[in-house]
């Protein structure tokens, strides 16, 4: 069995940001991949700025993301004991010293502070070139809560934690953490800072450039899956081009030394390309499924209660959906009653004499096809046959047909949406679009 004991340590003073996910992800992948254990620690000592609702979306975003922990999760609000019975030991030894109600530790004023980094190797600080690191660290603050740097030490050597795998801002705590590992005799873990996600203009990411909360991109209609495979690939790589891996194939390839040392540039552009090709491989079934509560948000859920019509229609799209809250939008003329063609789309009709004639005669055609038959193949072979009659080419005919039909210029499969637009709504936009042409 592996030794490895990792923790993601999350504030629950806001929801889970893009960065942190991945920092649970790294932590979570790394234990996955050596079969040890992943922790996770609730770092809410800040009772403030600490909310319930924080909490909760934090961990209900990483059981979305498919991030189970092992075991109960660590309050430290609960720990405060165990952090004072700490405290009072450094006073005994005399390396900690109480100021009023503040408790300080005594920082070694000399030499180095050095520490070997999975990932960036020796860092070291030399605490005579940085007198503010020197300065005695308060561990218990007079409000009677412990600080940041004291509870994870306690908390990272209790839980017997082997890696702390954490943001490259928590470097500079780190030659703090370490002299208490020192006067505490705790084993100390390794170190491993990975790099921050930055935005495209190369600064940390932040709301600035958009969503940054996982909470945000779920709703929106990305997968689970594509956002692991998304952002684990935002600052490693499996050492070749690949880039579609499953969850399986990326706990096993995983090793934290092939992260990247440098800040890696968030782009939606590709998260979003990503999310396509996950969108493509789900069976249609669970497709339509997740594609249901968007268009009951948009007022669709009637019509979508025709549960092999719908299946038919995702099928159009399943292509051309890259996040799933589009798809209402991509597919409301199917939805909506009425759809009026505007601008570019209506001067066209307007410029081509013989539309009228068309359109009136292919909404009598559309409407004498028996329901029984009225399907993609037997729509197309009747409509062929109506523009011989009228002398159009395909061209002629379907293109200002789809703009009738639709709206629009650009729609799925011209047959496809007949069917699926049904007898009577088709004939009913055909004949509608002739009184403003
Ligand atoms: N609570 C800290 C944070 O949110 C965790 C720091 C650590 O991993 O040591 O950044």
């Amino acid at each position: 069995m592996s030794s490895v004991k990792v923790r993601f340590a999350p504030s629950p003073t806001g929801f889970l940001h893009v960065g942190s996910a991945r920092t649970a992800l790294f932590n979570w992948l790394f234990a996955r991949h050596e079969g040890g254990k992943f922790y996770i620690r609730i770092e809410d000592t800040d009772r403030e700025r600490s909310k319930d609702e924080f909490l909760d979306e934090i961990l209900s975003s990483l059981k979305a993301l498919g991030l189970e922990w092992d075991g109960e999760l660590v309050f430290q609000s609960k720990r405060t004991d165990y952090y004072r019975q700490t405290a009072e030991k450094l006073i005994q030894k005399g390396l900690a010293y109480t100021d009023g109600p503040a408790i300080l530790f005594r920082m070694p004023k000399t030499g180095k502070v050095v520490f070997e980094d999975l990932l960036h190797g020796a860092i070291e600080f030399d605490l005579e070139a940085h007198p503010s690191l020197a300065e005695d660290l308060v561990i218990f603050k007079s409000d009677g809560s412990p600080t940041y740097n004291f509870a994870v030490v306690c908390d990272d050597a209790d839980m017997g934690i082997t890696h702390v795998i954490r943001g490259d801002d928590h470097i500079s705590n780190t030659p703090k953490q370490l002299p208490l590992y020192e006067a505490l005799s705790f084993k100390k873990p390794v170190f491993c800072h990975i790099p921050l996600i930055l935005g495209p203009d190369r600064s940390r990411l932040s709301k600035r450039h958009g969503a940054t909360s996982i909470r945000d991109y779920l709703a929106e209609g990305f997968l689970p899956e594509a956002v692991v495979n998304y952002l684990t690939l935002l600052g490693w790589s499996p050492g070749n081009n690949e880039e579609i891996l499953s969850r399986e194939a990326l706990v096993k390839k995983f090793e934290l030394k092939r992260v990247l040392k440098t800040g890696a540039v968030f782009s939606r552009e590709k998260l979003e390309w990503m999310n396509g090709q996950y969108v493509r491989k789900l069976p249609l079934a669970e497709l339509t499924d997740k594609l249901i509560p968007y268009l009951q948000n948009c007022g669709y859920d009637k019509l979508a209660g025709d549960r092999a019509w719908l299946e038919k229609l995702v099928s159009l799209f399943q292509e051309r959906v890259f996040r799933l809250a589009r798809f209402p939008e991509l597919a409301a003329f199917f939805f909506e009653e009425v759809v009026i063609p505007s601008g570019e789309g209506l001067e066209e009709l307007k410029r081509d004499n013989r539309l009228k004639n068309c359109f009136l005669k292919y909404a009598d055609l559309l409407e004498s096809i028996p329901d029984s038959q009225f399907e993609t193949k037997i729509i197309e072979e009747k409509s062929r046959l109506l523009m011989k009659e009228l002398g159009m080419s395909g061209k002629e005919f379907i293109h200002p047909s789809r703009v009738a039909l639709t709206g629009r210029t650009v729609s799925p499969g011209f047959f496809d949406t007949v069917y699926l637009l049904g007898k009577r709504k088709a004939a009913d936009r055909l004949r509608r679009i002739t009184k403003l042409i």
